[in-house]
């Protein structure tokens, strides 16, 4: 997966432009679930946290049977939420969104893929029912429509930015609650110089000039 720059993650995330959103009640799109079966469904455990300001998901640490201890922030008393990163194709302007849900979500698409195999063969209508920022906010999914389409038939479907999805070491993760400081995500200073990326960034103070001559060069 292509790596983004933090300074570029977080136009990602307040840009919604690939997170998939319906924001009035009643508002409906028609879309393909691009899953071919239920073994698609990625549920992820997460931990909300804030860092810099912003709502963050972390990856939790722990496996089925691990205990308390492994994840910090389990240990710190922050409470685990499932959360799925849907991937849906847009049909009508041909785009690939992923779509944030929880819990109750992923049994909808259980009960989905009993029915419809592959899932992405079906088209299928969402209707928001509930006005903005209402908590019972819900989603109706009515499959209108089938063919042989198979995922092959889809652009491809794009990974959760590893920004936006933290996978931090239980050392990161100490230290984040003992200085309230994620490490690698430190609040940046220098977002606007394209030059400081990758390898030029790591560049000893003896190059002063190429380093000029390749900022230019942007
Ligand atoms: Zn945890």
């Amino acid at each position: 997966m292509a790596r983004v720059r933090y300074d570029e993650v977080d136009q990602y995330t307040t840009n919604t432009t690939n997170f998939f959103q319906l924001k009035e009640d009643r508002d409906v799109a028609t879309v393909r679930i691009l899953y071919n079966n239920v073994d698609d469904i990625e549920a992820h455990s997460l931990h909300r946290v804030k860092i810099n300001g912003r709502d963050k998901w972390v990856e939790c640490l722990r496996q089925i049977n691990d205990s308390v201890e492994v994840c910090p922030l389990c240990a710190s008393g922050n409470k685990i939420q499932l959360r799925v990163f849907v991937p849906l194709y847009i049909e009508d302007d041909g785009s690939v969104k992923l779509w944030e849900r929880g819990k109750k979500f992923i049994d909808k698409l259980i009960s989905l893929c009993a029915r419809y195999n592959p899932l992405c063969s079906q088209s299928i209508e969402i209707e928001r029912n509930g006005a903005k920022g209402e908590q019972t906010t819900e989603y109706l999914l009515f499959p209108i429509k089938g063919d042989d389409k198979t995922l092959e038939d889809f652009p491809e479907v794009p990974e959760v930015p590893e920004t936006f999805l933290l996978n931090k070491t239980a050392e990161e993760l100490d230290e984040f609650l003992d200085t309230g400081k994620m490490p690698g995500l430190e609040e940046q200073s220098q977002r606007r110089n394209p030059a400081t990326d990758e390898g030029v960034k790591r560049r000893t103070p003896a190059e002063p000039k190429a380093r000029r001559n390749r900022r230019e060069s942007f």
